[in-house]
């Protein structure tokens, strides 16, 4: 148990209650059928999965560093995996792009317990939040299509803030809409740079969800393996 008094509980969306790793794999198992990648790039899902994944990784540490900027990663993503099986067709990687979007919110896959956690938090009456790195398109749609949006009082959306985590901007963004004060809030979420190092250098309580045991080690965050350890914590 905490010693201090929380109110105001911050989530992370992406991978710590909706999970995009799981729904982004089937969306874009689909799409590749419908588009008959395996002929085209001459590779089979899995190897085309590995790919995606990794370049998209890539992408979002730069996009999360200010590197490059969302237009950019939606042009690349599908473009330069495209690129790595010898296909050159950047027409068909933007409409891959475009289809995307639409496809991934047909999947509603959650972090294990993690409605169970919100029941949970909000039968305690902590008043609930969302700080999404996300695209805005689809962040509502994945917080309905994941039937969450009841839990939430206010969803924070880094496309509409203008700045991403770690940026303290979009914590104090977060925060000032939640009418919260810093020291009766907690921060918990899933990328470690973005997240647990974001909130932590605010001034937020920070939880990492270590999803991939990880382990990283930083003074002043707290580190659990699943989201049912919340219960311990608050
Ligand atoms: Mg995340």
């Amino acid at each position: 148990m905490l010693k201090e008094k929380i109110n105001h509980i911050f989530f992370d969306l992406d991978n710590t209650l909706w999970d995009h790793r799981k729904n982004a794999r089937l969306a874009l198992k689909k799409l590749f059928d419908n588009h008959s990648l395996a002929d085209k790039l001459n590779v089979d899902f899995q190897g085309f999965y590995k790919c995606y994944y990794n370049s998209n990784e890539s992408l979002w540490d730069k996009l999360r560093d200010g590197k490059i900027d969302k237009t950019y990663l939606r042009k690349h993503r599908f473009y330069d995996v495209f690129i790595d099986f010898g296909f050159n067709d950047f027409e068909l990687s933007q409409t891959f792009e475009e289809q995307f979007l639409e496809t991934i919110i047909e999947f509603n896959e959650l972090i294990p317990d993690a409605r169970e956690i919100l029941q949970y938090l909000s039968e305690k009456d902590y008043v609930i939040h969302i700080v999404s790195n996300g695209f805005q398109e689809v962040t509502y749609r994945k917080i309905e299509g994941g039937a969450l949006g009841a839990y939430f009082t206010t969803v924070t959306s880094a496309d509409e803030v203008g700045v991403r985590k770690p940026n303290p901007e979009i914590f104090q963004y977060a925060v000032d809409i939640a009418d919260a004060k810093v020291e009766e809030s907690i921060f918990i979420g899933d990328d470690w740079i973005a997240d647990a190092l974001g909130a932590r250098d605010f001034g937020m309580k920070s939880v990492f969800l270590d999803l991939f045991n990880q382990n990283p080690y930083a003074e002043g965050v707290l580190t659990i393996k699943e989201l049912k350890e919340i219960k311990q914590i608050l």
